[in-house]
């Protein structure tokens, strides 16, 4: 027998993805949800990677330096530079994380006091509230607008209270894929100007816009740049979300605090899978510049194919998600039908109101993700037809 167990997390269970995918796979349903593509990274990034693994007689398989390999870091601060004007010192601005997951945790863990408020902007990708709430803060939720999933400057305006510790923003935005202007960036610089508010940014998807969109990174915002913990992954950007590799940038003060947290959580990441991710991004800048055309192509192949079904939406900005708003197929609350459309019709979807602290009741949208051949979308669709 074990103690009674006072649970630090009482309202949290399994998270949503591993739910979706572990159904999908009980029911062989086709796997549209959870976020991973069905398909190889680039050969040259896994030769690499299999290249650093077999090196003898160097430290290729051990511990890497805590705060990242000095290559990856280098490379980081050189795209920072070329894409957002961004001057990060790779020494003291930089360092290298075991995916996106573990640099939010971080930085949250680094900056958020017991009693602190946190403002999370829903739908809120589900990783941040349980980390405010085991640094002991409170999540404030403010709901983004619909349609469009932009940002409501009044209300966030209205949720900064001197408690307020820290603003996490996610653009683009998981799941809607709404993104962020030059001009939301000076409106959100100048909210934040007087208060003591730092901001977590969330930038995993910074290389998936579409129809001529840019990626405005608060990176490239200097007043924001000072205050904020810019969080990205390589899972996305490399189509290896199992290699959980990923980096925060932030100034060097707050990159301080955050290397404080991150070498007892994480300490290293794995080192043959970093020096494979610097060169690859050293032998091939080309890559990143690539993947809107690349993602872009598989939206508009699936959102041809959705043409042909009762499921409505709008063609995704950014990420490789699609809404798709299903209430001329169906009245069910979209937990439930996401469930239904698993195990009945073969699909598995995400749905959305588990991403918000209060659910917009009418709303009837569940997350499809098409980081997929076009087999599988294809076979999807065929599907989704006959609903
Ligand atoms: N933030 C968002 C918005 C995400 O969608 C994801 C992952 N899919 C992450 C963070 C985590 O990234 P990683 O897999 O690198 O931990
Ligand atoms: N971020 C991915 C998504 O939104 C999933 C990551 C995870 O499973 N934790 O689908």
């Amino acid at each position: 027998m074990h103690p009674p167990i006072d649970s630090k997390l009482p309202r949290v269970g399994t998270t949503i993805f591993t739910v979706m995918s572990r159904l999908a796979a009980e029911h062989g349903a086709i796997n549209l949800s959870q976020g991973f593509p069905d398909f190889e990274p680039p050969a040259r990034l896994t030769e690499l990677a299999d290249h650093h693994m077999r090196q003898r007689g160097g430290a290729g398989n051990q511990y890497a330096p805590m705060t990242g390999l000095p290559g990856l870091r280098e490379a980081i601060a050189a795209k920072v530079a070329e894409y957002y004007g961004c001057r990060a010192n790779p020494d003291s601005d930089i360092t290298v994380a075991s995916g996106g997951t573990e640099a939010l945790f971080c930085a949250i863990q680094a900056i958020v006091r017991a009693g602190d408020e946190v403002i999370l902007l829903d739908p809120a990708y589900d990783s941040y509230e349980p980390a405010i709430t085991l640094a002991g803060g409170s999540a404030v939720h403010v709901p983004l607008l619909r349609p469009g999933f932009g940002v409501d400057w009044q209300r966030l305006q209205h949720a900064i209270s001197p408690r307020t510790r820290l603003l996490v923003v996610n653009f683009p935005h998981n799941p809607s894929g709404a993104t962020l202007s030059r001009g939301d960036l000076d409106t959100l610089a100048g909210l934040l100007r007087d208060t003591p508010v730092f901001v977590l940014a969330d930038e995993v998807y910074e290389h998936m816009l579409f129809d001529g969109r840019s990626h405005h990174s608060l990176l490239s915002h200097a007043e924001l740049a000072e205050r904020s913990f810019v969080v990205s992954s390589f899972g996305k950007t490399y189509h290896a979300t199992g290699w959980k590799v990923g980096y925060c940038v932030a100034p060097s003060a707050l990159t301080q605090e955050f290397r404080k947290v991150h070498q007892f959580v994480q300490f290293v990441v794995a080192t043959p899978l970093q020096a494979a991710i610097a060169d690859f991004m050293r032998e091939h800048p080309e890559h990143s510049r690539e993947l809107p055309a690349f993602y872009q192509a598989k939206r508009d192949y699936f959102a041809r194919l959705l043409g042909a079904t009762r499921l409505r939406f709008e063609p995704a900005h950014s990420t490789y998600f699609q809404l798709v708003d299903y209430s001329a197929v169906s009245d069910l609350p979209d937990v439930e039908f996401a469930r239904l459309l698993t195990t009945r019709h073969g699909v598995a979807a995400i749905p959305i109101s588990v991403f918000s602290a209060e659910a917009v009741a009418s709303e009837r949208i569940v997350r499809f993700c098409f980081a997929k051949h076009e087999a599988t979308l294809a076979a999807a669709a065929e599907k989704l037809r006959l609903l």
